[in-house]
């Protein structure tokens, strides 16, 4: 695997849930194609020419050197670093990229910062050793679709779902805290799929993250695509509920929520029987 040097590894996020983020990887061999955003980014910055090169990651070699002098500098700043945004910590078939994340997010444990993982990757096994890694970072996947078809069109070299979810579930299973992030979630003219399935495959995490499709005119041709993500919002929010799970609906995705600023609601915010009986879009409004 090529290995580049990098001048700095730290920096502060934009992401809208983000807060600081490490990019360890350039490039990414997952090659989604949504598309990719980093990927669209790199090549509008003159960093990778083509599709071609981002599937060709290369590892930043001094990356533990940059965080250990880096680290002291931002330290009381940081409530926590997340990886990554332009690539992926756990890629799938390249264990050197995987070895550098757990070093980092050891080196991050020893320094008392917490680690937001999201990888459409597998999270390896090891990850239950609080010795090494704590019990406070959140670890994630990406799950747009229990569809393999579709896994093989749009993330054509991700770890298949199923191998993805039982990475996931088995951390739950040891303790530690999962998420799940539902984005970018495609419009039916992409493929038709009952989201509450999706919904239910990962009922056992801790927090969702949900958001419409960006950059992809497809999602944008589907006559009522703005109706079809309020609805799909409305069963993401209610099956948090039910199940106490904390959710972020992401900005764009859905007016009525962002009007109410409906980031992150909480079953205690409604009665029980409101939840079992009466609910119905729109209970929040
Ligand atoms: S996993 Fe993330 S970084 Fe990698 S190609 Fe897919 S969207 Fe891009």
């Amino acid at each position: 695997m090529e290995q580049i040097v990098r001048k700095s590894l730290l920096y502060r996020s934009q992401v809208e849930y983000g807060d600081y983020c490490i990019n360890h990887i350039e490039g990414c061999a997952h090659g989604c194609k949504f598309p990719c955003y980093a990927m669209l980014l790199k090549k509008r910055c003159g960093v990778i020419k083509d599709y071609q090169e981002w599937l060709k990651p290369k590892l930043v070699s001094n990356a533990l050197e940059l965080l250990k002098k880096e680290l002291p500098r931002h330290k009381n700043r940081i409530q926590y670093i997340h990886m990554c945004f332009s690539s992926d910590p756990f890629m799938y078939g390249f264990p050197q990229v995987c070895e550098l994340t757990l070093r980092i997010i050891e080196e991050l444990r020893k320094n008392e910062i917490k680690a937001v993982i999201l990888t459409k990757g597998l999270l390896p096994p090891s990850l239950i050793s609080t010795e090494r890694f704590g019990t406070e970072n959140d670890y994630g996947i990406t799950l747009v679709s229990l569809n393999d078809g579709f896994k093989q069109a749009y993330e054509p070299n991700a770890a298949p779902y199923r191998e993805r979810i039982s990475s996931l579930r088995f951390l739950h299973s040891k303790g530690l805290k999962t998420w799940v992030s539902i984005e970018p979630y495609p419009t039916p003219n992409i493929i038709k799929q009952e989201l509450r399935i999706i919904l239910d495959e990962v009922s056992f995490v801790d927090k969702i993250v949900f958001g419409k499709m960006n950059y992809n005119p497809l999602a944008l041709q589907y006559k009522g695509w703005e109706e079809f993500y309020e609805e799909c919002a409305e069963k993401v929010i209610e099956h948090c509920l039910r199940s106490n799970i904390e959710l972020h609906i992401k900005r764009g995705t859905s007016r009525r929520y962002d009007a109410r600023d409906m980031a992150h609601v909480r079953k205690k915010d409604v009665k029980a029987n409101d939840l079992t009986n009466n609910y119905r879009p729109g209970l929040f409004e």
